[in-house]
């Protein structure tokens, strides 16, 4: 049987069940109204003048990343100074508190304090993302741990997790243009705040050769993620020793540098040319070796997307950089199906890959912020489809205790009422099994009570634990 490739208006003359409808009965699809094509229409208004402290800043100096570096807030009061009195005061006195309970450092951009809408903050996504407030702080899980995903377990020398056969994650510097509150690394990131200490991951060059050393030692090493921190963080120099060097390693054969520079501060790439160049030398050096070096980046809603991101990612597409992205998937900031999906979409338009879609790590003090498994699971089935398949992400689970990425729908057992979610993972550690537990707010009265008593705690543990081998004993 021959297949025509525009399966719509098949017909065929030799199959018996393949005819094309009748005119009258072909669904047509009706015209779509593109004023509702949202992902098309970036913002390119001078969005920050409605920010007090901004207001007479000009689009040249609001594009200059020094400015903007410069001009970034680190602390409650410059939030305060910068916003002035467009937020709400009982809000301003949340945020107060919040920043004196936030176990990450907080460090915020120009940028992206004014896409921030400060009339409404308690729902803005941004806000929700990088600005601490204490009212909507929520107990941690009980069985949540710091370092949840054991990055440092798996770490054969400092910064270097080698948990993956074929492909390990350096961690060059520990800070980033912005401080995420939900930052998984928290455990390095930022400087040391009042309820965390961090272990040290500064830029030092003499601590990379104990990593490349490592790398080189192990021929199965193939693919290196540059994260940290941030490389938008590294100096110009620092791109070009770390690209150069790793690249020089025979047995690698891909890098990605991780950035969340692309989503707060796109103007890096647009007036930082020394950066630029370094970045894109290492890029042009690894297509003669024909090895692919690419950057991942982290967008997490589509407000975060202006058109000067689109500016940047113009530049980078001219150059022939690949850039997918990593979002987490988080409360009120991504968890509908008409913001991931306007998110999708919009990434797509300005040439950046969806890649990944992340069920919310176990990290402290950011309980607000996760969701349920089942959440994940339920968007992953309607976003699917909604645009082509190389731009639609594969939701998953970093497995809780270094089980590593998991497909969100793959759990060998989930008990949707005490929310444990059981994986495994066979390639990465063979025979072990890993939970994921759901927030408490996304659970029942009754089960919340349960979590709060330690016996029951450890009976829904061993529970789902059982069950888990049950199930998959019987495939
Ligand atoms: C995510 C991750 C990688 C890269 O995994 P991909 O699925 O290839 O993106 C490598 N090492 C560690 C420890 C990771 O967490
Ligand atoms: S940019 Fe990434 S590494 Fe840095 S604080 Fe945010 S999530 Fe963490």
């Amino acid at each position: 049987m021959a297949l025509s490739h525009d399966t719509d208006t098949q017909t065929s003359a030799d199959s018996g069940k393949l005819h094309a409808a009748p005119p009258e009965q072909r669904h047509s699809k009706p015209p779509v109204d593109p004023a509702s094509l949202k992902h098309r229409q970036l913002r390119e208004d001078d969005f920050w003048r409605a920010i007090p402290a901004f207001a007479d800043v000009d689009r040249e100096t609001f594009l200059d990343t020094k400015w903007q570096m410069k001009n970034s807030v680190y602390k409650e009061e410059s939030l305060i100074a910068t916003i002035g009195d467009v937020a709400p005061k009982a809000f301003v006195d949340d945020v107060l508190e919040g920043f004196r309970r936030a176990p990450m450092a907080v460090r915020v951009t120009p940028y992206i304090l004014s896409l921030i809408d400060w009339s409404d903050p308690y729902l803005d996504p941004l806000r929700l993302q990088f600005v601490p407030v204490a009212s909507r702080l929520m107990p941690d899980h009980p069985m949540l741990s710091l370092d949840s995903l054991h990055e440092q377990e798996d770490a054969p020398v400092s910064g270097l997790t080698h948990r993956y056969q074929d492909k390990a994650l350096f961690l060059p510097l520990n800070t980033c243009p912005v401080y995420c509150r939900f930052c998984t690394r928290s455990y390095a990131i930022g400087v040391d705040t009042d309820t965390v200490e961090k272990v040290n991951l500064k830029v030092n060059p003499k601590r990379w050769e104990e990593a490349f050393d490592y790398i080189a030692s192990r021929p199965e090493l193939e693919d290196i993620v540059i994260s940290g921190g941030d490389a938008f963080n590294l100096a110009a120099k620092h791109i070009t020793t770390i690209g150069e060097r790793l690249l020089d390693i025979p047995n690698v054969r891909r890098l990605r540098f991780a950035t969340k520079g692309l989503a707060v501060l796109p103007m890096k790439v647009l007036s930082d040319q020394k950066w630029l160049d370094a970045l894109i030398g290492v890029v042009e050096k690894g297509r003669r070796m024909h090895k692919p070096v690419v950057i991942h980046t982290h967008f997490n809603n589509p407000n975060e997307i202006t058109e000067i991101t689109r500016q940047a990612m113009n530049v980078l597409f001219e150059r022939g950089v690949t850039v997918r992205n990593q979002s987490v998937l988080q409360r009120d900031v991504n968890d509908s199906l008409d913001v991931m999906t306007l998110l999708v979409k919009r990434l797509g338009e300005i040439n950046i890959e969806p890649y990944y879609v992340y069920q919310h790590d176990m990290v402290a003090g950011v309980e607000d912020l996760r969701t349920s498994v089942q959440l994940n699971a339920d968007l992953e089935k309607r976003v699917r489809g909604i645009t082509a398949g190389f731009n639609t992400p594969l939701f998953i689970v970093d497995a809780p205790g270094g089980g590593g990425k998991r497909g969100v729908h793959s759990h060998e057992y989930y008990d949707r009422s005490t929310g444990v979610s059981v994986y495994s993972a066979p390639s990465v550690k063979a025979g072990k099994l890993f939970m994921y537990f759901d927030p408490l707010h996304s659970l029942s009265d009754s089960a919340r009570a349960d979590w709060a008593d330690p016996s029951k705690r450890d009976q829904m543990v061993m529970d789902a634990q059982s069950a888990a081998f049950a199930n998959m004993k019987g495939h």
